[in-house]
């Protein structure tokens, strides 16, 4: 294995592009096995779809103020601006190239999947799609264009109109009993300043109901009830279906099962070196 060590952990290196998505129920710890995998293949960065809208409605961007009202609603942003936003950022980071002419977004033709529909309006937002929605577009094999995609595509049409520019080679689907994703997030603690997060079972705080480093009292988030997960891990599984059969057909579609992230990630590496790590000669 091409693999050294930076401060006892080791670290290997990606022989050609990943291009990956992660696919799996709120709760199921995606960006936890997102960190780890960046962590062990400093090649690898993550795109988050929910922190690339946030951004955009942070910044008033067109796009963003678009996307606002619909995020808002609990409603999926049309799938013609998704694509757009995703195309539009793995150019920016120089790991597709085309061409850098602006399109309007009533050029799409696609029909919006959620809130919003048929309300498509110009905007500033260059994909490198031609008027005519042509592809323009073409992925790098430089393992520094490796990627994972966090919470894109949602739909089996966003899969299918990211395929058609840049083909994901590994849809990694994280399956855990709905069980045991019930009892973790329902005895879930946060610390809303700084973001840190307690669970009473796992990773309990040393002092029952603070924060350990500044004491404050910790919250539960609103929606962290049974009946709301059950809601959210039901609509993941009927939605998800055409999702990961659209990556069954292309052959890129990987499954892995555990109970807990540290059973998952030993699994995820040994199945992420044996596709893109190169074996020494
Ligand atoms: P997240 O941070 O992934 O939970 O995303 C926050 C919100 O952004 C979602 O509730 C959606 O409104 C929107 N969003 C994020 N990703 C997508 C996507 N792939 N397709 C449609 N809407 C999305």
């Amino acid at each position: 294995m091409n693999a050294h060590s930076v401060r006892g952990e080791r670290r290997f290196s990606i022989a050609r592009a990943a291009r990956i998505v992660l696919i799996g129920p709120p709760g199921v710890g995606k960006g936890t096995q997102g960190e780890r995998l960046m962590r062990r293949f400093p090649q690898l960065s993550a795109i988050s779809s929910g922190d690339l809208l946030r951004r955009n409605v942070r910044e008033r961007t067109p796009l963003g103020i678009r996307a606002e009202s619909i995020m808002n609603a609990g409603a999926l942003v049309p799938d013609s601006l998704m694509i757009r936003l995703i195309l539009g950022e793995l150019r920016s980071r120089r790991w597709i190239t085309g061409s850098t002419t602006p399109l309007t977004l009533s050029a799409m033709t696609a029909a919006p999947s959620g809130a919003g529909a048929g309300e498509d309006h110009a905007d500033s937002f260059a994909t490198g799609l031609d008027d005519a929605g042509v592809e323009r577009l073409q992925a790098s094999d430089d393992p520094s264009a490796s990627f994972i995609l966090d919470g894109f595509p949602r739909t089996a049409r966003q899969a299918a109109q990211l395929d058609s520019q840049v083909g994901i080679n590994l849809a990694v689907h994280i399956i855990t009993p709905i069980s045991i994703i019930l009892d973790r997030v329902c005895h879930r603690w946060v610390h809303v300043p700084s973001g840190r997060v307690y669970n009473d079972t796992f990773n309990p705080p040393r002092i029952a109901g603070r924060d350990d480093l500044t004491g404050d009292i910790l919250t539960r988030r609103p929606d962290d009830d049974p009946e709301t997960w059950t809601r959210r891990l039901k609509k993941f599984d009927d939605t998800s279906r055409p999702l990961l059969e659209h990556y069954r057909r292309k052959k890129v579609l990987w499954t892995v099962e555990g109970n807990s992230s540290d059973e998952i990630s030993p699994l995820l590496f040994a199945e992420f070196e044996r596709r893109f790590v190169a074996l020494s000669s």
